[in-house]
């Protein structure tokens, strides 16, 4: 039975228990969906990406929040990894997901990586800030990081490949520095020209 009374601003719905439970996880659903905001991301040369984040305090609700907000916005644009510098949080916080399935996300909160080997390892990579661009970086093979987790818990890895690459590109981020930086200045100065064009065209 469904009775629909209106109440002033309310409407008042009176409704069975099957339709009840449906009409609660649809709202918890959409209240989830809508709790989630993809976020601008910031793109070379704006000068907000060469901020240095501050460490997280404490990983609270507002952290949670916010990482929600980032694995979003990443998920939205494709992305492998993304730095809260790019949405203009700055905070040390990094969201990444290298899964096939887009459906194994990592969270780096407050990182720090070591060096541990002498190995260096080539890659093309390329940057949600940076877009459209692709070039070879040389970087660190064998890291150590050290980070919390969503819940605040310390962990700790030893990444290699792709992963180790991610962990270094999006840690820069944090440290207001990006991949153009290991560039020529003369590739740098055309990338930023190229991309200068092109948000006039759509400003
Ligand atoms: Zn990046």
């Amino acid at each position: 039975m469904v009775y629909t009374a209106i109440t002033g601003r309310f409407r008042v719905v009176i409704i069975g228990p099957a339709r009840m439970l449906t009409a609660v996880y649809t709202f918890l659903l959409e209240f989830h969906h809508k709790a989630m905001t993809i976020r601008t991301i910031l793109e070379f040369p704006d000068p907000r990406l060469r901020t240095t984040a501050a460490p997280v305090a404490t990983v609270d609700k507002r952290i949670r929040h916010l990482l929600d907000d980032m694995l979003e916005t990443m998920y939205e644009a494709k992305g492998i990894g993304l730095a809260a510098t790019q949405i203009d949080v700055h905070e040390r916080i990094v969201v990444m997901d290298l899964s096939e399935e887009r459906d194994s996300p990592l969270i780096l909160i407050n990182p720090e990586v070591e060096i541990i080997g002498d190995g260096q390892l080539e890659h093309d990579e390329g940057c949600l800030s940076v877009p459209g661009f692709y070039e070879t970086v040389s970087r660190p093979d064998c890291i150590r990081l050290r980070a919390l987790n969503e819940k605040g818990e310390a962990f700790e890895l030893e990444p290699d490949g792709l992963q180790a690459v991610c962990i270094q590109h999006e840690l820069d981020h944090l440290n207001g520095k990006l991949f153009v930086d290991y560039l020529s200045a003369l590739k740098r100065q055309r990338i930023r020209k190229k991309l200068e064009k092109l948000h006039r065209q759509s400003a």
